[in-house]
């Protein structure tokens, strides 16, 4: 096991092979015939292969684990034991409904635990914007300037939800179904403010950094919004969108060709 500075206390440990993605997330989107499928701007394949390395001590990956991970995994989508997140979301009526999207009070929900989910988005943004997660990139993946330490200190117990960041979550409502996930990505800077975002199944978050987050943003975030606001509509459309366009542009495995040609490839599915 290689020592060295862990990238959460910053201590000199010795360092875990950790996951940008956790691992459970591999085991959950394969099937006997399927593979995950893994996407990024560049490259596409179909793997099971995980994107790891020496970045954490035992003890900082049991703080992403006890609070967030643990809490969360058991609760996305699934193909087989349907969507236990979105249950326990819909257990109370929304509070607001604009055209096809609800909004939840997911802190008026005591089957919902909002800090953990919460806990579990920022672990993974946090460790894409300190490594590069990519062979022979130095780079982080994600750029997230001087809120990286901000939301270091969140993420390790030390201080409190960094102001001028929002986390959204969007649920993807049954019986829409996807059952991938997209490993963080930057989206284009949106004038004094920067967004990315992650997908695991059944559930997107978007980060949003900078001084004028847009007020509907904050609004609807589970991070800063009263009551930890949880948007679900069925966004397959979007996904499906992106995911063409992602595909267009990455060079496709040999394995994803043939696996596509024999259009066993289910995920992500537009609709059910
Ligand atoms: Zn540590």
């Amino acid at each position: 096991m290689p020592r060295g500075i862990c990238k959460l206390c910053l201590k000199d440990k010795d360092l875990q092979d950790s996951h940008l993605m956790p691992a459970a997330l591999h085991r959950m989107c394969r099937t006997e015939e399927v593979e995950p499928v893994v996407i990024t701007s560049k490259f596409m394949m179909t793997s099971s292969r995980q994107v790891s390395d020496y970045l954490l001590c035992f003890d900082c990956e049991q703080i992403l684990n006890r609070n967030g991970e643990h809490w969360v995994l058991p609760k996305l989508a699934t193909w087989d034991r349907g969507f236990p997140f979105y249950n326990l979301l819909t257990e109370i009526p929304a509070v607001v409904k604009d055209g096809k999207l609800l909004a939840y009070a997911s802190g008026r929900n005591p089957s919902i635990d909002a800090g953990k989910v919460i806990h579990f988005a920022m672990g993974i943004f946090w460790k894409a914007a300190v490594h590069s997660w990519r062979g022979g990139k130095t780079e982080p993946r994600l750029q997230l300037g001087p809120y990286t330490e901000l939301i270091r200190q969140f993420v390790i117990g030390d201080a409190a939800f960094p102001e001028n960041v929002a986390l959204s979550l969007h649920v993807l409502s049954p019986p829409a179904k996807a059952f991938t996930f997209f490993q963080p990505y930057q989206g284009a800077a949106r004038g004094s403010f920067r967004v990315s975002a992650f997908y695991v199944p059944g559930m997107e978050f978007t980060l949003s950094v900078g001084k004028r987050i847009p007020i509907e943003i904050m609004r609807t975030a589970v991070s800063t919004a009263p009551d930890h606001a949880i948007l679900a509509h069925d966004f397959s459309g979007q996904m499906h969108e992106m995911y063409k366009r992602l595909s267009g542009k990455a060079k496709k495995s040999k394995k994803l060709v043939q696996l596509l040609a024999n259009s066993k490839l289910r995920t992500p599915a537009p609709t059910s």
